[in-house]
């Protein structure tokens, strides 16, 4: 992987500069390709990974050979996270769909730095806040949500991390995040090309148009907006300092 430059990941952004800097030393940017695996389910945690663009799904392997995505994780959070509980295996395969840049620093590196720095602790915390909500609101959409609505909703995901109308994404990596057959998600193209959501289908690429797919979407895209965004402006990642009491309103 090579350094293409990035955009910047809300996480590091919020940092302070003395706490930027116990990472720094250990802070590689890399390029993240799709279908790149960053980390294995059941594989020791060797980096943590802060993505400054494009976009990364973890994906749980079924012993029937089924796959399903839980999680998506773009430029405002990381993969590799739970390192800072010291040596763990990575819970997920997390593997790129979307290309882009991403700061890599080795997990027992992040972890020191997480112990001496309250600042990275709450950026931890931001992001663990944000996961959390994402696995029980994904629950129920897979659970309560048809899948083209699901569909819908994991391209839009996907659109806001690539920032052009035209997705690189394959059928097969579709369903495999869907956890649905391949001929479930060429039947759902077909529906949504109709609908004018998906304008076209080239290999390896969807075009796809936005307004139109946000019609098709079930709500949890804009709840997961909206959460992600609530969550970022109720715990800063720079904690602001608690205001002083007035004496005159004591
Ligand atoms: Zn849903």
């Amino acid at each position: 992987m090579t350094c293409r430059g990035g955009v910047g990941n809300r996480l590091l952004a919020g940092l302070p500069p003395e706490d930027i800097a116990l990472l720094a030393p250990d802070l590689e940017t890399v390029a993240i390709d799709p279908e790149t695996v960053l980390s294995h389910a059941g594989d020791r945690i060797e980096h943590v990974f802060f993505p400054h663009s494009g976009a990364i799904s973890l994906m749980i392997d079924m012993a029937g050979g089924q796959t399903v995505s839980t999680a998506a994780v773009g430029h405002e959070g990381a993969v590799g996270i739970l390192a800072v509980l010291g040596p763990s295996p990575s819970a997920a395969t997390a593997i790129v769909r979307a290309a882009g840049t991403a700061s890599r620093i080795p997990a027992y590196r992040f972890h020191v730095a997480f112990n001496r720095s309250p600042p990275i602790r709450h950026a931890v915390q931001i992001h663990v806040r944000a996961m959390l909500m994402q696995f029980q609101l994904g629950a129920a959409c897979n659970a309560l949500h048809p899948v083209r609505a699901r569909m819908a909703r994991w391209l839009l995901y996907l659109r806001d991390h690539v920032d052009d109308d035209v997705l690189p994404l394959t059928q097969e990596a579709l369903s495999q995040m869907l956890g649905v057959r391949r001929t479930t998600v060429t039947l759902l193209t077909r529906d949504l090309r109709a609908s004018g959501a998906i304008r076209s289908v080239r290999r390896g690429q969807i075009e796809i148009d936005r307004s139109q797919l946000a019609a098709a979407a079930c709500e949890c895209y804009r709840t997961m907006r909206h959460e992600v965004e609530e969550i970022f402006s109720t715990h800063p990642a720079r904690p602001s300092v608690l205001p002083v009491p007035d004496e005159a309103s004591r």
